[in-house]
């Protein structure tokens, strides 16, 4: 005999399958046929006893078979369709019976469905053999197509229905879309699930019934049937295990059994077992009928009730429990223990009573709205206690449902928190507020601004004020810090009476406030309080029986829609700040963007500065007149400063911006020295003469500096150059704010041989007792009262004043911005003869004053001053 063969292990089953059915039958052959929809039928097995068979029996049913093969997979009628069938007269079959080996034969076709994997043939069988007796093989046959299934899709790796149509795809994904919508609408709980027994889909009936939350998953479908259908837990499993090994079974079902819910809850209810293709994979649908109400167990029922009713009187925790709108129906011990309403108190809507948070509807409808969504609310409550104080609770509440998964009560439980949160209050107060003032510190202040700026969009304006008292540092240096410790927070009390509720104070450090105000209507609103403020801190302060006066300075900005960021605003603020001190303090000030100029100059600045050659500055000599003879008495050096892209700025302004930025010692010491080798070339020329002086103007700041005098003498000891030939030139403010220091300085510098002179006198304090005081020489009248001498007789008065004081304490009087002949033979008649001024020189360049000197040389002198 010629067969393919194929090895024995391979088709171990088929073949006992063969032999079995061979037996059975009682037939005389049996042949064996693997079967591809593919390919023509491939033998694989012929009984044992039909070794001796002739080949000519092979062949015809071969050909036979093959023909009914192609029929069966188109669709046309053949002997395959029916299971079992014995055909034994038919035209069809003529050939095959009338061969002299055959009486009759039966196909026994191998697959599921409309897959065919193979083909056993019996030939001359017992024709008493009706199909029932079969039964005996059916787990063969079974067990022979679970075998051929798995081994046709790990060749093939799918079905082969699957796999040539593509259409099928599309309804699979409108079954499972119909199946989904069937689960979520019937009322019968439901699962699916697959062969790992891992839950696939449940429907909310199935949460319903096993009290299931929905966020936590279902345990695996063994064991939940185990634990919840013990009766038939065991028949349950094999069918599931069958169903998954041979890949189908007809549905199954178990009437009137038990489902056990929990120790004391059980319910009668039918169970439908059945297979289902989804997606794509096979698995398993289990569906419960509900026959009857959840019985309970009454005994085993009272026996948790009152282990309940412990629980819940000893837990620390009050538990309510409520229908849907909140009306009472049960609290615990607990409960009355917190608010001291008895349970008749509470019942109802009698419990609200206790709720001491304010938004009481707000937080109510927030549970429902998270018990809706997740089935659980946690939350912080304030509840009223016994003495009428405030209880803070944590609040847990979960939702109750019914048969339709509607929610139809609630339980809350509430555990006291006062001491959690009294003391996270004492960190974040310490985290967030100042402790001297009570008021925000920096890091919350920032916070707030933050939010306050969110808003902006939606909400009026939101104004930043920075607020910097004048001179504090006088007041911790002079009356100890205790006293500016009490200075601050009366302060702090102060903006506190001026500012609305709504607007956030905070203290920034030092003596620095910040102050944020939000729904501002009007801009002027701001500049208002803002001078409340001001007004507000003028107010005498009388501390430890001293009374002291104060001022603040103030930098206000504003933020717009399209200027919210914090930085931005701060920043601005500061600016602003910054402007009101230097208009000379005790006022506020609005951010205007001409102040960014400040900032890029102040950069360029510095840039020069650090700059080897300092390149950007230089300076020029404005000459010192002898009114009445006109010879050069000598120059002030005036500073000038240009920039590619500031272009010329004015000293005024950059002598200013390097005083508040600490560059003005880095400056002066470049000019002094610049300076002296200028003084040391034109005396080494013999331009300039003793007693011709050369005036250099120096900063509070540096007067101010304990070393100065001595940096200073120090330079010229090194330069070798005798101070005699210098003017120093000083302003009273320098006196006013560190009179100490500043005078030793000037001692120092006035022994050392140089000239003193008091530049723009009358404008400042212009105090008898200061010129007394102070080492001078000169005294510079301002060019403000010189300019309106003519015009003004105030101005006259002032300057014919200041002349006499100058004679009577013998001080050398210069009249600084002399323009016209006019004023200068005002000055002249006098008695003041030292003049500087357009009307003689406008500063000069070095060599023009070179010339100057040059061209002066054979003057007379005026006497030394
Ligand atoms: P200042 O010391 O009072 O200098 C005199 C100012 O009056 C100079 O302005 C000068 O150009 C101007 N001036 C002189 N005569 C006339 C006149 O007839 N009419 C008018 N309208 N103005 C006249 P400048 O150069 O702009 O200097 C301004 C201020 O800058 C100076 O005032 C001084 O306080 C400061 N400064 C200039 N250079 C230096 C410096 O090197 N160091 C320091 N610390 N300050 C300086
Ligand atoms: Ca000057
Ligand atoms: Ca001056």
């Amino acid at each position: 005999m010629k067969s393919q063969q194929i090895s024995k292990s391979d088709n171990y089953i088929l073949e006992h399958c063969v032999d079995k059915l061979a037996r059975i039958n009682n037939s005389d052959y049996a042949l064996g046929f693997l079967v591809d929809g593919d390919s023509s039928p491939y033998l694989i097995n012929v009984d044992s006893q039909t070794v001796s068979a002739p080949e000519l029996l092979f062949e015809p049913i071969k050909n036979k078979l093959n023909k009914d093969l192609i029929d069966y997979f188109s669709d046309k009628p053949c002997l395959l369709k029916d299971l079992f069938c014995y055909e034994g007269h038919e035209s069809d079959y003529d050939d095959l019976l009338n061969n002299e080996y055959i009486d009759n034969l039966r196909y026994i076709p191998i697959g599921e469905g409309s897959e065919l994997y193979a083909i056993v043939i019996l030939i001359n069988i017992e024709l008493s053999v009706r199909s029932k007796d079969l039964i005996d093989v059916t787990p063969f046959l079974l067990a022979t197509i679970t075998l051929l299934k798995n081994k046709k899709r790990a060749t093939k790796m799918l079905p082969i229905k699957a796999r040539n149509d593509l259409t099928s795809k599309k309804f699979q994904d409108q079954g499972q879309k119909i199946l989904d919508s069937m689960l979520k609408n019937t009322f019968h709980p439901a699962f699916l699930f697959n062969d790992e027994f891992q839950v696939l889909k449940s429907n909310l009936a199935a949460h319903r019934l096993f009290n299931s939350n929905l966020e936590r998953g279902w345990p695996v479908m063994d064991k939940l049937i185990n634990s919840t259908l013990p009766g038939i837990a065991f028949r349950l499993l094999t069918s599931i295990s069958k169903m998954s090994f041979l890949g189908h079974l007809d549905k199954q079902q178990w009437q009137n059994v038990t489902l056990v819910l929990n120790s004391y809850q059980s319910v009668t209810v039918d169970i439908h077992l059945f297979d289902i293709v989804y997606f794509g994979r096979q698995c398993f649908g289990l569906m419960i009928n509900e026959k009857t109400e959840v019985d309970v167990n009454h005994e085993v029922y009272n026996a948790s009730l009152q282990r309940f009713n412990a629980l819940t009187s000893v837990v620390p925790m009050a538990i309510l429990q409520m229908d849907k709108d909140f009306n009472c129906s049960y609290v615990n011990k607990t409960w009355a223990k917190y608010t001291n309403q008895n349970t008749q108190q509470s019942l109802g809507k009698g419990w609200l009573s206790s709720i001491k948070t304010l938004d009481t509807d707000e937080i109510l409808s927030e549970v429902i709205r998270a018990i809706s969504h997740s089935n659980s609310f946690k939350g912080e409550i304030e509840l009223t206690t016994v003495a009428g104080q405030g209880l803070w609770v944590s609040m847990n509440a979960v939702g109750l449902f019914n048969d339709r998964f509607e929610l139809t009560g609630l339980i809350l439980t509430m555990s006291d928190i006062s001491d959690e949160r009294s003391n996270s209050q004492k960190l974040q107060k310490m985290a967030n507020y100042d402790h001297l003032t009570g008021l925000s510190n920096r890091a919350f202040f920032t916070d707030r601004l933050t939010l306050a700026l969110a808003r902006v969009p939606r909400h009026g304006i939101t104004a930043l004020m920075f607020l910097d008292l004048d001179r504090f540092k006088n007041i911790n240096d002079t009356l100890g810090h205790h006293v500016g410790d009490i200075v601050i927070q009366e302060v702090a009390e102060r903006l506190k009476s001026v500012v609305r509720d709504e607007d956030s104070i905070a203290r920034l450090g030092g003596d620095e406030f910040a102050i944020i105000f939000t729904d501002i209507t009007a801009e002027n609103v701001v500049a208002l309080i803002a001078n409340k403020i001001v007004s507000a801190i003028n107010l005498p302060f009388t501390i430890e029986g001293k009374v002291m006066a104060l001022s603040c300075s103030i930098g206000v900005s504003i933020a717009t829609e399209h200027n919210v960021s914090p930085i931005d605003i701060l920043r601005k603020a500061d600016l602003a700040l910054y402007k009101a001190k230097d208009l000379g303090r005790n006022q506020f000030c609005f951010y205007d963007p001409i102040l960014e100029k400040d900032l890029s100059l102040l950069h360029y600045l510095t840039d020069d500065l650090n700059h080897p050659q300092k390149s950007g500055f230089f300076f020029v000599f404005q000459p010192l007149m002898n009114a009445s003879n006109g010879s050069v008495m000598g120059f002030e050096v005036l500073a000038r400063w240009s920039n590619s892209e500031m272009g010329m700025i004015g000293p005024d302004i950059f002598i200013k911006t390097m005083e508040e930025n600490g560059l003005i010692q880095d400056f002066s010491e470049w000019l002094f020295y610049e300076v002296i080798l200028q003084v040391k070339l034109w005396v080494s020329e013999g331009l300039l003469v003793a007693p011709q002086k050369v005036a250099i103007n120096l900063s509070v700041k540096q007067l101010h500096l304990i070393e100065f005098a001595d940096s200073v003498l120090a330079l010229f000891k090194k330069e070798k150059i005798d101070p005699s030939w210098f003017t120093l030139e000083v302003t009273e403010t320098a006196f006013i704010q560190d009179p100490a220091i500043a005078g030793q300085n000037l001692r120092a510098l006035k022994k050392a041989g140089f000239l003193i002179a008091l530049d723009d006198f009358g404008t400042g304090y212009s105090s008898l007792g200061l010129l007394r005081q102070m080492p001078l020489n000169y005294i510079k009248i301002d060019r403000s009262f010189i300019q309106d001498i003519l015009q003004d007789s105030e101005a006259e008065k002032i300057v014919l004043a200041i002349i006499s004081l100058g004679q009577m304490l013998d001080l050398g009087l210069i009249a600084e911005g002399v323009e016209d002949i006019e004023t200068k033979e005002w000055l002249v008649a006098q008695g003041c003869i030292c003049h500087q001024g357009y009307y003689f020189h406008k500063p000069l360049l070095i060599n023009r004053a070179s010339e100057l000197l040059k061209t002066h040389q054979n003057i007379e002198f005026l006497p030394n001053l």
